[in-house]
């Protein structure tokens, strides 16, 4: 199937009116509704079970006709698009689900435990284009873009595990690159009827397209907006992230400035540390240098080892070094130590470890019947 190509593969995908309209359908086939009155309240009561009370499975939505419950369960397209595959707890309480999509491609949603509680981590496509060196999904190169009704799946999935209180966008994929249904997800997840969740509780991880955080500067949700810088040496950053290579540092500064000035918010900078490449106070004292004139703290994150990138952890000793370099350069610095479940910890993982489990052994190709 082509990129490009639009699909529709559950309810999810629709408005709150076409969602009420195929309900509507749906009980008139199976014959417990004629009148659409009827088939509002439905829609309405089916969206809550979904989105308030994480009930996903038709059979246990009680106050709706057993004859419609049976018709939901079996509806093509179907309520939802995704069926869960795995599912790994962490002794922190991290919940990683690797869920399947009904054309058989996998991606990651992550609910992890924190001191303001559950916050969800989302994916927003079958891998990813922009290869950073360091990261599993940018290994495995870029399958397809996720729908709007897929993200928000995660969504009712996560959340059905945990009710939560913030979001990341900052498992698989680059949502600048799926950006409209990555926003009309979210802007799902924000609604009233939705889950709820303000939008300086959403965060948009992106490698930072100047066009792209123009358009987030527009959109009328202002979620926020943190952007993997990585390095402030256009050399380094360019290899280490090479889809980024059109974007010269200095045009992203500028984007961020006009961000900020369009909306008021601060930025994060997030900057995984890998040992021996980005992680020397000297470098520390570029990014500070770089920072003059952004409104922007950092998020530091040791590198957490991927199968096959060439990179190393940083050591502690360097990650407090590179901290107080930027604090002493007044620039206001966290250290995110990855929470994640043991082996599996940097986002997917777990997809690219299934998919080579389920890839034959040679020798041992299956039989075609
Ligand atoms: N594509 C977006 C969002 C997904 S990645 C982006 O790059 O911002 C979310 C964050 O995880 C990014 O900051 C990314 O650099 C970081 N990350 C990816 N692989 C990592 C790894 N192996 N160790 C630590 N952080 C990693
Ligand atoms: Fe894509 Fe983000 Fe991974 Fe880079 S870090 S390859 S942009 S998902």
């Amino acid at each position: 199937m082509a990129m490009s190509e639009v699909r529709t593969p559950s309810w999810l995908d629709e408005s709150k009116e076409s969602f009420a309209a195929r309900l509507e359908e749906l009980a008139v086939s199976a014959g417990v509704a004629r009148a659409s009155a009827l088939a509002t309240a439905w829609s309405g009561s089916l969206r809550r079970w979904i989105f308030e009370r994480g009930v996903l499975e038709p059979e246990r939505m009680s106050d709706l006709p057993l004859a419609l419950r049976e018709a939901l369960r079996t509806a093509q397209p179907p309520l939802l698009a995704t069926r869960e595959i795995e599912r790994r707890e962490a002794p922190d309480g991290t919940v990683k689900l690797l869920l399947e999509l009904a054309d058989g491609e996998r991606v990651e949603t992550v609910n992890m435990p924190g001191s303001s509680g559950p916050t969800l981590c989302i994916s927003t496509q079958v891998g990813c284009a922009v290869g950073c060196l360091f990261c599993a999904s940018g290994l495995a190169g870029l399958r397809r873009n996720l729908t709007s009704g897929e993200i928000l799946e995660q969504f009712v999935r996560g959340n059905a595990l945990r009710p939560i209180r913030r979001a990341v966008v900052m498992g698989i994929g680059e949502p600048s690159m799926n950006l409209e249904s990555t926003l009309r997800a979210l802007d799902a997840v924000h609604a009233p009827d939705g889950l709820d969740l303000g939008v300086r509780k959403i965060t948009i991880s992106t490698i930072g397209f100047p066009a792209k955080i123009a358009r987030l500067a527009e959109h009328p949700h202002r979620y926020q907006l943190a952007v993997s810088l990585h390095a402030a040496d256009q050399g380094l950053r360019d290899q280490l992230v090479p889809l980024a290579r059109t974007v010269r540092l200095e045009d992203l500064h500028a984007a961020l400035r006009a961000y900020f000035e369009r909306t008021g918010r601060e930025i994060t900078l997030e900057y995984v540390l890998l040992r021996g490449v980005n992680d020397s106070a000297a470098q520390a004292q570029d990014l500070a240098r770089w920072m003059k004139g952004l409104r922007a703290t950092v998020n530091l994150i040791p590198f957490n080892p991927v199968d096959e990138a060439p990179f190393r952890r940083p050591r502690r000793e360097d990650v407090d070094a590179f901290a107080s370099a930027l604090e002493r350069a007044g620039v206001t610095a966290t250290v995110r130590w990855s929470k994640g479940v043991e082996g599996d910890a940097a986002c997917g993982q777990l997809r690219v470890r299934a998919e080579k489990r389920a890839e034959p052994a040679p020798g041992t190709e299956k039989e075609s019947c």
